[in-house]
């Protein structure tokens, strides 16, 4: 390490420590000064480490998650940012918070969650390094983010280019990501998929994908999972889905916080248990176990670590507030809205309350209009058949009301709404209850929300 780069370690370490003095937790600034003073600072920080850099729209922390579990379950060491520091900055924070103060970093890997519009420039610094980059998916997300899904492919382009000879674990059923196999023309690359198809899918009612993107012409569907995610193929100019080296090929049975499935790898089938909850999981689950494979673990180890598999900071965390619990789940855009709203479909009963939540900071889209993308209709019907005099919809949030108006015109019950956006007095009157609560919110509320469960309840802590 340079002369250069040592000092501008330091000095991010010396803000870090000032910060912390200060009583100030995680923020960008020290990944700011460090760049301030030398901009390449990352390469040389890396320069010894595997990365492992995760995208897409959906899953990313999910998936990031995974890989840790998987990579440290076999003994491996890594160094791994979160959701809220998935920006160059936050890269290189995380990096000099693992680095000693001459700015040696002794792990064995790096995860790294990274924004769609900050690949290109976590990557341009990985240059000539081990380097995997997953791509989970490509939906359209709040519309008032990075516009198209086009644009956001054309981001991820270009971050795969400044890294030629990375390993490339792609989606197989997202017609927009595996066409990365072919446009960035990366030697190695890999596809993940879903071979059975799940019932009830949405992909006729939404679909951020409807036309080939080769031709433009509309899909067709031999099955589909989620959103425009499946076996899709284009009758005009022969554009398909590619065969995925590891797969689900067939899911035995849902239970509330796993799966149980038979998975393939490279052709050789086994039975297994993925224990992340939700049919939309599964993917994450695969693009772990995919990368597992891509550093080298044998079929049986990857196939036995989807059985230790454990959900990141809001993913579906499990809260003791009330003696049944409660449920956290994240949700950013439609694409993942909709695959908790066919998760809830599923498991909810009427011994189940849900609170919603919803804010319009610029991190949650401060154009709310894309809750009417959310299929809440399928959640209604399902309600109607097992809802009980007890069951309550709490709403919470800067756009609490929106959300109740959506769910109004839904078909919900507005007797059973209850609207409170004190997050205080609001937890107090679920924990009364004593009930199950699944907890569904955007990003800032849930940020909030959770700072005021942990007032009353004690919290796993998540490095961020
Ligand atoms: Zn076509």
């Amino acid at each position: 390490m340079g002369i250069r780069s040592a000092f501008a370690v330091m000095a991010g370490k010396f803000t870090a420590k000032i910060l912390h003095i200060l009583g100030r937790g995680a923020t960008s600034l020290p990944g700011v000064v460090t760049l301030k003073i030398c901009p390449d600072v990352l390469g040389a920080l890396a320069k010894n480490i595997k990365v492992i850099c995760v995208t897409g729209t959906n899953g990313k922390t999910t998936t990031c998650h995974a890989i840790t579990d998987m990579i440290s379950a076999n003994g491996y060491t890594f160094l791994t940012n979160g959701a809220g520091a998935n920006m160059l900055n936050g890269v290189v924070g995380c990096f000099m918070d693992a680095a000693t103060v001459t700015g040696k970093v002794r792990r064995d890997y790096a995860v790294l969650e990274c924004d769609e519009a900050s690949l290109k420039n976590i990557t341009k610094s990985f240059k000539g390094l081990d380097v995997t980059v997953v791509v989970t998916n490509i939906f359209r997300d709040q519309l008032d983010r990075y516009g198209e899904v086009l644009t956001t492919l054309d981001l991820i382009q270009k971050g795969l280019a400044f890294v030629p000879d990375a390993t490339l674990c792609l989606n197989a059923d997202c017609s927009l990501t595996s066409s990365l196999a072919e446009s960035v023309k990366h030697k190695k690359h890999y596809f993940f998929g879903i071979n059975c198809g799940f019932e009830n899918s949405s992909s006729t009612d939404i679909s951020d994908a409807v036309y080939c993107i080769k031709c433009k012409t509309k899909y067709k569907y031999h099955s589909s999972t989620f959103g425009h995610l499946g076996d899709f193929y284009c009758e005009n100019c022969g554009y398909h889905r590619q065969k995925p080296y590891i797969a689900i090929e067939q899911v035995k049975a849902f239970k509330p916080a796993s799966a149980e499935v038979t998975m393939s790898i490279d052709g050789k089938s086994y039975d297994t248990e993925i224990t992340l909850p939700g049919a939309y999981n599964l993917y994450n689950g695969l693009a772990a176990a995919i990368v597992g494979k891509t550093i080298g673990l044998d079929d049986e180890t990857v196939i036995s670590s989807m059985k230790k598999l454990t959900t990141p900071f809001g993913r579906m965390e499990h809260i003791p507030l009330t003696d049944k619990g409660v449920e956290l789940i994240l949700v950013k855009n439609p694409a993942g809205f909709n695959e908790v709203i066919s998760f809830l479909t599923a498991h909810c009963t009427g011994e189940d309350d849900i609170l919603f939540g919803l804010n319009d900071n610029s991190a949650d889209g401060t154009d709310v209009s894309w809750i009417w993308d959310v299929e809440f209709e399928k959640l209604s019907v399902r309600i109607a058949e097992i809802t009980n005099d007890k069951q309550t919809f709490f709403f919470t949030g800067k756009r609490g009301e929106d959300l109740q108006v959506r769910l109004k015109y839904a078909g919900f019950d507005t007797e059973k709404f209850r609207l409170d956006k004190d997050y205080r007095t609001l937890i107090q009157t679920i924990k009364s209850t004593g009930r199950h609560t699944y907890m569904v919110l955007s990003y800032t509320v849930m940020l909030a929300f959770r700072d005021k469960l942990g007032e009353v309840v004690e919290l796993k802590k998540y490095a961020r």
